[in-house]
């Protein structure tokens, strides 16, 4: 028996869900294979956060998040789980949200297939199912001020360009706001 979504605001129509401009699920496949720009990260460079470290940075992002994030995951786990994300795609010495914007931070999540953007999994409320959206979008959604995000949502549902020309970064400070 499925619930009653019909006054809930998770619909087609919803302007988050077009904010996060949906993907179908990509498998991660060889670089080779991929017309990737190039960027500046080096996988080998990757210190993951371990799973203490995983739970402080959720902690710390928690506090930063946009009331428009806490509707729309009100009462799910699912909020903390996409900073969970968040805190595994990226070195455990750099900060997406806060850290300082003279450093790019680059993601080590998945990328998507065709263009080698950040991109991550995640299962919205009321789905069962996970979806694949752009890191930069979901990041703008959750931490953006309104300002920002009022310019952001003008721009194509793509992943969002960003200032430092690295697609592979993930810093909410380097997302470009410009228009074209
Ligand atoms: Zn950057």
């Amino acid at each position: 028996m499925m619930a009653n979504w019909g006054n809930c605001r998770i619909c087609s129509e919803n302007p988050f869900t077009v904010l996060f401009g949906w993907k179908q699920p990509e498998k991660k496949c060889a670089a080779t294979e991929r017309k990737c720009k190039p960027s500046k990260r080096n996988e080998k460079d990757f210190k993951p956060r371990s799973e203490e470290e995983v739970k402080e940075a959720v902690a710390k992002w928690s506090e930063y998040v946009h009331a428009r994030a806490r509707d729309f995951f009100a009462g799910t786990q699912q909020l903390e789980e996409v900073l969970a994300q968040l805190a595994k795609g990226t070195d455990k010495d750099c900060d997406p949200v806060a850290g300082s914007e003279t450093q790019c931070v680059y993601w080590y999540g998945d990328v998507t297939k065709d263009e080698c953007q950040a991109a991550i999994r995640m299962v919205k409320p009321g789905e069962m199912q996970e979806s694949v959206t752009y890191v930069n979008r979901v990041l703008a959604f959750m931490f953006a001020t309104d300002e920002s995000f009022e310019k952001l949502m003008a721009l194509p549902k793509e992943p969002f360009r960003m200032n430092c020309g690295d697609q592979l970064c993930v810093h909410l400070a380097h997302i470009s706001l410009a228009t074209c």
